[in-house]
């Protein structure tokens, strides 16, 4: 989950609907699988019609995408919820629908608690947006949260975000069969299904012929991408469809997310070595480096098997950068299994990490059998142990990349001075470094880095 994209607003180039008279503004939270379906959702709306702005004023919809993987997620929802409240007292007619995650968790309840929401729509039923938009216009508020065991989206054109024209993100699967006992998103998202390899193709050789230069494929679990043609009964596994994609063309870079450890295999890894554009990078989430907290979490590997994988990827690709997920906190956890988990990191040599405490969620297998025992002063005490461990790992692993060459994709201007470009090398890394004549965004360049900080490489053009 992106802090710094929590909350954005989607508005996009809409020229399907330049003759719209209903507005509509959509903020998005949580993963970038929500962030990939507010551009599906906006999608279905321009086709009826309707235009995306980023002025709620403007808007007779507003659309929040939301997210429950933790408590404060769904409370930073509540409170937007009441800030749209007030322009609804002096705007009768807005309408105000929560999609995505949070959504299919509450239900009808989110109808019943939070008088001034409309419309309630989980992450399956976007096709069913318009008819519960006309029908709240009616007065009738409406719900759809049915989760389904095959909607992929596969046939709908994304609306991109207007701003980079440069990455994107393609969904290949949506859902997850893994039931680690502290997520929501078996309940939220429904089971694992993979979309067709040609739509998701077609899709990539879309965008490259729009000016794209990066794409990454999103899933909860992308290694168990399985996908049968069904004219020839042939199965695409994940290698096979990342080996398509990277074929498009060789400027397209690859990249994709979230891998899970126990499904990454060999193949997926040797795929990755033998082509360039597929980048050498890996979010591989460990959530604890104690064995016995992963049983406890039902992650279906244990610290051994984890080890295993990065000394995998460190063989095959050495090259590869790896980032993870870390949970500090979970029911039981001691200080030794704190400990375990510190070992992990410092031995996988995480370029980043994602860290949080433990926060339960109701109806999951962790809320109903696991007691939350470990308490809050000691779960923020271990947070920031994790926290001070990671800056030190990424700090030295960008001291490494000093002095070295690499190949950077511009996105566009840094933030902080239109005299220099961001780009992001193959291993993820933001990489900032001054402008030169003649480059733009979407523009290769080789970019030589002259000194780090434990977040940004700054670096000159070579
Ligand atoms: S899938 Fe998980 S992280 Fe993504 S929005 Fe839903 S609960 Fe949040």
């Amino acid at each position: 989950m992106e802090e710094n994209r929590q909350g954005e607003i989607l508005d996009f180039p809409n020229i399907a609907a330049q003759t719209a008279t209903r507005y509509f503004y959509i903020e998005s939270y949580g993963c970038q699988m929500n962030f990939s379906d507010s551009e599906i959702v906006a999608s279905i709306l321009s086709e009826e019609g309707m235009k995306s702005t980023r002025d709620f004023q403007l808007a007779e919809l507003i659309l929040l995408n939301t997210c429950s993987i933790r408590e404060k997620a769904e409370e930073t929802v509540k409170k937007r919820l009441k800030e749209f409240a007030k322009l609804k007292k002096s705007k009768p007619d807005l309408l105000i629908g929560v999609l995505g995650c949070m959504a299919e968790r509450l239900k009808s309840k989110f109808l019943e608690d939070e008088k001034l929401v409309d419309i309630v729509v989980g992450p399956d039923a976007y096709r069913d947006l318009p008819r519960l938009v006309n029908q709240a216009y009616d007065g009738d508020k409406g719900i759809n949260v049915f989760l389904s065991r095959e909607e992929t989206y596969a046939d709908i054109a994304p609306l991109r975000l207007e701003s980079n024209g440069i990455t994107a993100f393609i969904s290949i699967m949506r859902g997850c069969d893994n039931m680690c006992s502290f997520c929501v998103v078996p309940y939220t998202r429904g089971r694992e299904r993979s979309r067709n390899a040609f739509t998701i193709m077609a899709e990539a050789e879309d965008l490259f012929s729009k000016g794209f230069r990066e794409v990454t494929l999103l899933g909860q679990n992308v290694d168990s991408y399985k996908w049968e043609n069904p004219e020839t009964g042939q199965m695409v596994n994940f290698a096979n469809l990342l080996q398509m994609i990277a074929e498009i063309n060789p400027l397209l870079r690859v990249r994709f997310s979230t891998s899970h450890p126990k499904d990454i295999t060999d193949e997926v890894l040797l795929t990755m070595a033998k082509y360039n554009n597929i980048c050498k990078y890996i979010h591989l989430p460990v959530q604890s480096g104690s064995s016995r907290i992963l049983k406890l979490m039902n992650r279906t590997y244990d610290r051994e098997w984890y080890l295993n994988r990065i000394a995998s990827i460190k063989s095959i690709i050495p090259d590869c950068a790896v980032s993870s997920d870390v949970i500090t906190g979970f029911c039981s956890e001691t200080e030794i299994d704190h400990l375990d988990t510190l070992s992990i990191m410092e031995w996988s040599d995480y370029s980043m990490s994602y860290m949080f405490y433990y926060s339960e969620r109701p109806g999951t297998p962790a809320a109903k059998k696991l007691s939350d025992d470990v308490s809050l002063e000691v779960k923020k005490k271990r947070l920031s142990e994790i926290i001070r461990l990671q800056n030190q790992i990424s700090y030295r692993h960008n001291q490494r990349d000093i002095g070295q060459v690499f190949e950077v994709l511009i996105e566009g201007d840094s933030k902080r001075s239109d005299q220099m470009f961001k780009g992001r090398n193959s291993q993820n890394k933001m990489i900032i470094f001054p402008k030169k004549p003649g480059l733009k965004s979407g523009d290769y360049v080789l970019v030589k880095v002259v000194s780090a900080s434990s977040a940004t490489l700054n670096g000159e053009i070579v």
